[in-house]
């Protein structure tokens, strides 16, 4: 087991979400020209098992809302990880887990979480599931924490039950409805990147038109920073110990996620197991796809897209995206120290031709 793979689960995860808080931290200082003082709020805190950063310019807003901007901040995080998260015993995601086949209401995030992933399900037929929460567990990967490995019988009768068609959504009465009742979902491919849009969204209604969301990694960045420059998020080089920028892209009223196998594994008989989990399989990835990185309005659509590219892999996952236009960024591990990289014809395009063009990297 690697390093990582010993701390409890929730250490586990901190610490990637800490180094990649550090990451933006030292990457906006490095800037040259950044104002200093109260040029821009920043607010930083826990959440999801991982940490957040949101940047505001202020503009014309007074002092004395940023205090309240704080409160409402950490509100609308915690509310998402009350409804989402696997890891609180009463939160919305383990009451459906636990409830059987009957038609069961849903909070209005929930239905829009649930008919977003299963657009994406469908789209990339069934590499991205929610459905793998049990698959999660199996492999260690979920709240319980590391397990032994499991067997090929095991793993064959739970594929035999995933199948992100076992959910069935319905926006109009706002219901969800489960084909077994054993079926279990996990939204943590998806519900941080809506964490994102949802703070986003908070940010908008009271007036904020220039900030930077970031929670555990999922970025949206929406105007300009306090100095007239663009967002510039890093996306890093995805090995588990150099801890250095692949690049630093220019990122304007867009949103950037990205997934990969360098954080989040462990290393079993020598192999490195990764937490995304192949749901035709039933067994982690294990390819050489080191990362994908996708834009998109919807913070929420570029994380589930991310995950669910990182599971197709370099030649089915290149080739859906440049299918269906989707702004991607692969880094593929040639070798522990090398990696090549593919960007979609849509993503050269966007980081070329708008205003966070300014040269990457
Ligand atoms: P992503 O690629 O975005 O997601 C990978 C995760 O998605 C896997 O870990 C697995 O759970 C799931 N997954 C794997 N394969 C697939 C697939 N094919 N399709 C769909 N989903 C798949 N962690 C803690 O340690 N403690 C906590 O208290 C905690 N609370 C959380 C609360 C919420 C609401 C959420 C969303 C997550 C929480 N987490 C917690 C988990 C953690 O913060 C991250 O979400 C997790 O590490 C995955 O994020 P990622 O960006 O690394 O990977």
């Amino acid at each position: 087991m690697s390093p990582a793979s010993g701390l409890p689960p929730l250490r586990r995860l901190v610490l990637p979400g800490l180094f990649v808080a550090a990451l933006f931290a030292v990457f906006f200082f490095r800037q040259p020209g950044r104002p200093t003082g109260g040029d821009e709020w920043v607010f930083s805190g826990q959440t999801m098992g991982t940490t957040y950063t949101v940047k505001v310019v202020p503009g014309d807003h007074d002092e004395s809302e940023r205090e309240h901007l704080a409160a409402t901040i950490q509100r609308v995080v915690d509310g998402v990880d009350q409804t989402m998260s696997t890891y609180i015993s009463d939160s919305e995601v383990r009451n459906f887990n636990r409830h059987g086949t009957d038609p069961c209401e849903a909070s209005q995030d929930m239905v829009a979480v649930v008919e977003e992933a299963q657009r994406v399900a469908r789209l990339t037929r069934g590499a991205f599931d929610i459905t793998v929460g049990p698959l999660v567990d199996l492999w260690g990967f979920g709240p319980s924490g590391s397990t032994p490995p499991p067997d090929a019988e095991a793993l064959r009768a739970l594929v035999a039950v995933t199948g992100f068609e076992q959910i069935e959504v319905n926006p109009e009465t706002r219901v969800l409805r489960k084909a077994r009742s054993d079926c279990r979902i996990d939204l943590s491919a998806i519900a941080k990147g809506f964490a994102v849009d949802r703070v986003a969204e908070s940010l908008d209604e009271r007036g904020y038109k220039r900030y930077m969301v970031e929670v555990g990694g999922e970025v949206r960045a929406h105007g300009r920073k306090a100095n007239g420059e663009v967002w510039r998020i890093g996306i890093e080089r995805p090995d588990s110990t150099g801890r250095s920028l692949h690049l630093a892209l220019p990122l304007a009223d867009l949103s950037l996620a990205t997934s990969g196998d360098y954080r989040n594994f462990v290393i079993r008989d020598g192999v490195r197991v990764s937490h995304t989990i192949d749901p035709r399989t039933g067994y982690p990835i294990s390819h050489n796809l080191a990362s994908v990185s996708v834009i998109h309005a919807s913070c929420m659509t570029a994380d589930a897209l991310a995950t669910a590219l990182e599971v197709l892999g370099p030649e089915e996952g290149v080739a859906l995206a440049e299918r269906h236009d989707i702004p991607a960024l692969f880094l593929i591990r040639e070798d522990e120290e090398t990696y090549r990289e593919v960007r979609t014809r849509v993503w050269t395009a966007l980081t070329e031709n708008t205003p966070q063009s300014a040269a990457v990297g």
